[in-house]
C-alpha cells in the first residue's frame, strides 16, 4: 500500500471514530438537526427534553410542570410531604386517599413485586432510607438494624382499593419507595404531552431513562447508546436502533457508596438488605412504555441473568441487554441481529 492510500485509510478511521464519539457527546443520541432542548433537575436526576420538529417552548414547559406534579405527589425526598409520604406516615393505622396517577404507579409497583416474588419490592423504603445511597448521609448500615428493618419490607402488606383509590400499609414503620418506577411513568406522561401537541420527533432523557418519540427527523430510527457501566456517564458500549420506544437501564454505576474500596450500589436485594450481588453490572430494557421499562430493568437486575432473560423472552414487544461484571453481554432473541457493539472490551455471547 502506498503512503497516500495509508493516509486516506487513517483519515477514514479517524472520521469513523469521531462520528461515534459525537453520538456519545449528544447524550447518547444522534442529532440530525439542532433540537429545541431544555433541561431541569427533577425526580432526583437531570432531565432533558429535546424536540426536533417544533420550536414551541411552551410544550416543554408544560411537560416539566407535569414532571414536577408527579414529583410532588410521589417523591419521598421532596420538601413538602407527598401522597406517598402521607401513606408511609399512616402505616399501621389508616388508609390514605391517592390521586389516580399515584394509585396507578403504586399498582404497577405491586405488579412487579408479585411478578418477581418480592425481589422487586415496592415497600423497600425502610432499607433505602437506611443506606441513604446517593445522599451525603450514605453509610453502610449496622447489620442488626438492617435485619430489624427487613421485617418491614413486605409488598403483601400493602393493600390497594381501586374502588375508592385508597392504599394502606398494614405494619407501622413500613415505607413505599417508588424510585424504581416513577421516572418511567414520568417519561410516558411527557411523551403523551408531546404527542398531544403534535410533536413527532423527540427525545426524552431522564438521567439515562430514554424515551424516543417517532423516528428521527431524517426518517431513520434513533440510535441510542447503551451506557457502559464501567465508564463515566455518556460512555456507551453499544448502540440500538429504535422508533417510538423506551430504553431504560438499571445498573451499578448510577448511584453508589464506596467504603474501603468496596462499592455499594442502590439496587437492594430484599432477601439480604444489601446491594444485589449476582454478577450483573447493568440491564437495559427496550419496550413501549417507560413505566414497564423502568419496572423491568430493576426487576431483571434483581432476578439475575438467567431468570431475567427468561422473563424478558416471555414478555411481548420487549427486549433486553444484560451486561455482566466480567464484561459479557447477553441479548434477548429480538435484538441479536440489530445490536451494535462499539466497545470491544465487551463480548457478545451466543
Ligand atoms: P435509577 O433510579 O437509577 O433509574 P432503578 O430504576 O433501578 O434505577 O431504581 C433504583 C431505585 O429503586 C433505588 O434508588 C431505590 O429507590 C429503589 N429500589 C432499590 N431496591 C429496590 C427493590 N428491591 N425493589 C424496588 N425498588 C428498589
Ligand atoms: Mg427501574
Amino acid at each position: 500500500m502506498n503512503i497516500k492510500n495509508k493516509k486516506f485509510i487513517i483519515l477514514l478511521l479517524t472520521l469513523c471514530l469521531l462520528s461515534f464519539v459525537l453520538i456519545g457527546c449528544t447524550n447518547n443520541e444522534t442529532a440530525p438537526k439542532t433540537p429545541l432542548s431544555k433541561s431541569n433537575y427533577m425526580l432526583g436526576t437531570y432531565i432533558t427534553i429535546s424536540l426536533y420538529d417544533s420550536q414551541n417552548e411552551k410544550i416543554i414547559d408544560e411537560a416539566f410542570l407535569r414532571i414536577r406534579d408527579i414529583e410532588n405527589k410521589m417523591s419521598i425526598n421532596a420538601e413538602e410531604p407527598s401522597q406517598i409520604t402521607h401513606l408511609n406516615e399512616a402505616s399501621g393505622s389508616n388508609s390514605v386517599e391517592l390521586s389516580e396517577d399515584t394509585f396507578h404507579v403504586l399498582e404497577r409497583g405491586l405488579y412487579y413485586s408479585k411478578l418477581t416474588d418480592g425481589k422487586f419490592d415496592i415497600t423497600i423504603g425502610p432499607i433505602v432510607k437506611l443506606w441513604n445511597i446517593g445522599t451525603e448521609y450514605a453509610a453502610v448500615p449496622d447489620d442488626e438494624v438492617l435485619k430489624e428493618k427487613l421485617k418491614l419490607v413486605d409488598y403483601n402488606k400493602l393493600s390497594l382499593n381501586k374502588g375508592n383509590l385508597t392504599a394502606k400499609l398494614e405494619m407501622e414503620g413500613m415505607m413505599v419507595d417508588l424510585g424504581a418506577i416513577a421516572k418511567g411513568y414520568a417519561a410516558d406522561e411527557v411523551a403523551s404531552i408531546l404527542r398531544k401537541n403534535g410533536v413527532k420527533h423527540a427525545i426524552i432523557n431522564l438521567g439515562g431513562n430514554i424515551l424516543v418519540v417517532g423516528n428521527n427527523i431524517n426518517g431513520a430510527p434513533w440510535k441510542i447508546g447503551i451506557q457502559d457501566p464501567y465508564n463515566s456517564r455518556n460512555e456507551y458500549l453499544g448502540i440500538v436502533e429504535v422508533v417510538d420506544k423506551t430504553v431504560v437501564t438499571s445498573g451499578i454505576y448510577e448511584r453508589y457508596l464506596e467504603v474501603d474500596g468496596k462499592r455499594y450500589h442502590h439496587i437492594l436485594d430484599p432477601a439480604t438488605g444489601y446491594p444485589a450481588d449476582n454478577g450483573l453490572a447493568a440491564v437495559s430494557i427496550i419496550t413501549d412504555k417507560s413505566i414497564d421499562g423502568d419496572g423491568l430493568s430493576t426487576s431483571t437486575f434483581l432476578l439475575g441473568l438467567e431468570k431475567g432473560l427468561e422473563l424478558i423472552e416471555n414478555t411481548e414487544d420487549t427486549e433486553a441487554i444484560f451486561v455482566t461484571t466480567d464484561k459479557k453481554i447477553y441479548l434477548t432473541s429480538g435484538i441479536r441481529n440489530t445490536f451494535i457493539l462499539t466497545n470491544k472490551e465487551y463480548t457478545v455471547m451466543d
